[in-house]
């Protein structure tokens, strides 16, 4: 039965590839930032409904949306998910118009395996999850515990690279604001405090701390203000911080360090020091090794090829999935489209518009949904899901 099953979600998706190539075309020509994505979710929300999906638009955020399909009263609750926000200045560098594609794809595929066999004992939802490139529309979602009912959950997310289970980061977003006092630069510098110094220690002091840091964090960020003229002593510097480690329980460690480093810096310029969180923490993307085995195998079926599992630390990256796979087994592979050039470049966004990329988006839909299908019809292996889920979560979650 499982293998009819896989049969005709592959046929159902082929013969839909038109309509999944017009929509993912759509976003890609209409590239919408963060908690923008107005046009995405009417295409996907249109189509759904088309498709007979049951879906509550702008749920529970304006430009996301729940599409079910099945009664949702017994079997396994499959979660996909698609994302569709662009990024400023390069549009869909990170081709999450193909992301989009792949889960309407996998949904559909499900979806005509379900109406083919009224037993099988699966009910899916298709999560419209907005926001992924700048303000953490998941983390949002998932205060709204809309991901609570899903029993497993799958993405994927098109790269240079076939990395099926990415070594993405857990990441935090600070401002930080230094406050000092104005002066005539010439005049009298010396009644001022300069705001300006203190981001410069600041960066300094980083830069030190990099030195005595585990190889696989990363700190990055900009100087957004530096006060007005240089004939002024700058009386306010404000910089914005991105900290990111591949164990949770590292970031806070490195948090700790780092707000040190700031602190220090207000200390010995005189400044006032202050942080703002800029948005809520993404964890880190806990790969669901069960599940990951069941996709790479179908995924293989189709004729993928996999690389040496060292091509996961060439694209390191973070992702609001990682707080969904946090909560819920979950796989976010990434799937290879041709591209010179690695995600947010321009050379990206152009690779993420290509008649190339179709079949990569395709086969990843279809080794999705065949994934969960393996999990609906073999007895016994969503219990193996979940252990492997439970062995994996940190201690400190
Ligand atoms: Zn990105
Ligand atoms: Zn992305």
């Amino acid at each position: 039965m499982k293998e009819q099953l896989k049969q005709i979600i592959c046929e159902a998706i082929d013969s839909k590839k038109d309509e999944l190539n017009n929509i993912s075309q759509e976003i890609w020509k209409n590239p919408e930032l963060s908690f923008e994505e107005f046009k995405a979710h009417n295409f996907l929300t249109e189509f759904l409904e088309k498709e007979g999906f049951s879906v509550s638009r702008k749920t529970p955020l304006e430009t996301s949306f729940i599409a079910k399909y099945g009664d949702c009263t017994r079997g396994i609750k499959v979660g996909v998910i698609c994302e569709y926000d662009a990024l400023p200045g390069v549009g869909h560098a990170c081709g999450h118009n193909l992301i989009a594609e792949a889960g309407i794809g996998a949904a559909l595929g499900l979806k005509a395996a379900m109406d083919s066999n009224k037993d099988l004992k699966m009910n899916l939802i298709v999560y419209g999850t907005p926001a992924e490139e700048g303000g953490n529309g998941k983390c949002l979602m998932i205060e709204k515990g809309v991901f609570d009912e899903a029993d497993i959950c799958m993405m994927s997310h098109p790269a240079p690279y076939e990395i099926p289970n990415p070594l993405w980061l857990a990441i935090d977003s600070y401002r930080v604001i230094f406050k000092g006092k104005t002066a005539h630069a010439a005049a009298a510098p010396w009644e001022g405090i300069n705001a300006l110094d203190a981001a410069v220690a600041c960066y300094n002091n980083v830069s030190m701390l990099r030195q005595q840091m585990k190889p696989t964090n990363r700190i990055q960020c900009t100087i957004v203000d530096g006060g007005e003229r240089p004939n002024i002593i700058p009386e306010r510097a404000e910089m914005v911080w991105d900290l990111r480690t591949q164990k949770d329980e590292d970031l806070t460690i490195l948090l700790k360090q780092w707000m040190e480093c700031a602190k220090g810096a207000a200390k010995s310029t005189g400044c006032e020091v202050e942080f703002i969180k800029d948005c809520l923490t993404c964890l880190s993307l806990n790969t669901n090794q069960v599940m990951i085995d069941l996709y790479m195998e179908n995924a293989k079926s189709l004729g993928v090829p996999f690389e040496d599992d060292h091509m996961r630390e060439l694209l390191q990256a973070s992702t609001d999935m990682g707080n969904v796979s946090a909560m819920k087994p979950s796989i976010h592979p990434c799937f290879k489209i041709k591209s010179e050039e690695t995600n947010h470049n321009h050379g990206f966004t152009k690779a993420a518009g290509s008649e190339e990329s179709q079949l990569p988006t395709l086969n990843s839909a279809k080794s999705m949904a065949m994934t969960a299908i393996d999990i609906v019809c073999e007895e016994g292996l969503l219990e193996k899901v979940q252990k492997s889920f439970e062995d994996s979560k940190p201690s400190a979650l």
